[in-house]
């Protein structure tokens, strides 16, 4: 049987316990597109400007694609004309975890989702925004899904 490079975002969190949501490689591949897989369990990129919600402004809820935890609120989505959707705060602070990158040659902060360890996107600070937190998670689209607030 061929074996396939394994995914990065693995089944355990960076502390060695489990995820809520434990899947094995092949039930998220499954599930998911093969872009969404890329993306969320390969820790890949989706290219700027071309996620479905890099412009979205309407009122509601960002949940991971893979496994439906509410991560963002829109209220805290803010215009970076950086390419990606940009929040600048997640919805609660054990929503997502946070890893170091040091792929493309410099130190970044992965964001994953929580519940199970999809990748999300990275989170840079200080870069003068003028947000309350001063922070933009860099969030792939494909790697949440949005949900409009009910009336
Ligand atoms: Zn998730």
């Amino acid at each position: 049987m061929a074996h396939d490079t394994p995914a990065r975002a693995g089944a355990t969190r960076p502390d060695g316990t489990a995820y809520e949501v434990a899947r094995t490689e092949e039930e998220w591949r499954a599930q998911l597109s093969p872009l969404e897989y890329h993306v969320l369990r390969e820790a890949g990129t989706e290219a700027p400007f071309v996620g479905e919600y890099t412009d979205t402004e309407a009122v509601g809820t960002y949940s991971c694609r893979a496994c439906g935890a509410p991560l963002f609120e829109s209220t805290t989505k803010f215009d970076s004309h950086c390419g990606w959707p940009s929040f600048y705060s997640p919805l609660a602070g054990d929503s997502v975890l946070y890893l170091e990158d040091a792929s493309l040659g410099r130190v970044r902060t992965e964001v994953r989702c929580a519940s199970c360890g999809g990748h999300l996107g990275h989170v840079f600070e200080g870069e003068g925004y003028g947000t309350p937190t001063d922070q933009r998670y860099c969030i792939n689209s494909i790697s949440v899904r949005f949900a409009p607030e009910a009336e």
